[in-house]
């Protein structure tokens, strides 16, 4: 018997309408690790290992308010895609200019691609999605 993760659970959710919105994107791999949490507001990264692209999540991101868990996998199936297609090859898809700053980029290119705004939730401005969320825009220079 196993326990439903929430943030599997998002993952393939988010992961599956993706697939629909952009068919030819890269497959990309969920991973629980260690590393991923610092105790305060980060709770995932993304990163390439060789040909495949990695979300790697904290093991106590499943604890998190929903619309935390949504928020976050959201963000960084945002850098997922930069890594996928490169910056300048996601500005030709969308038909935009995106930020110089990679942090806002990964979120731009959420709202462009799901139509998702992702709000930084107080007081850890840690990201959020949707009505729930108690946030804003990102303050400059969050990392
Ligand atoms: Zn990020």
């Amino acid at each position: 018997m196993s326990k439903v993760n929430p943030v599997e659970d998002a993952f393939l959710h988010y992961t599956d309408e993706l697939l629909v919105l952009m068919p030819d994107m890269p497959d990309v791999y969920l991973e629980k690790r260690k590393d991923a949490g610092d105790d305060g507001r980060h709770y995932a990264y993304c990163v390439v290992e060789g040909s495949e692209i990695i979300i790697a999540y904290a093991p106590d991101m499943p604890d998190l308010p929903v619309p935390q868990i949504n928020g976050l996998i959201l963000h960084e199936i945002g850098h997922a895609i930069e890594f996928a297609y490169s910056r300048d090859h996601v500005e030709m898809l969308l038909d935009v200019r995106l930020s110089d700053d990679p942090e806002e980029r990964a979120d731009q290119i959420v709202e462009y691609v799901f139509g998702e705004t992702i709000q930084y939730e107080l007081p850890d401005y840690i990201q959020c999605v949707g009505v729930d969320c108690e946030g804003g825009a990102r303050p400059e220079g969050l990392r």
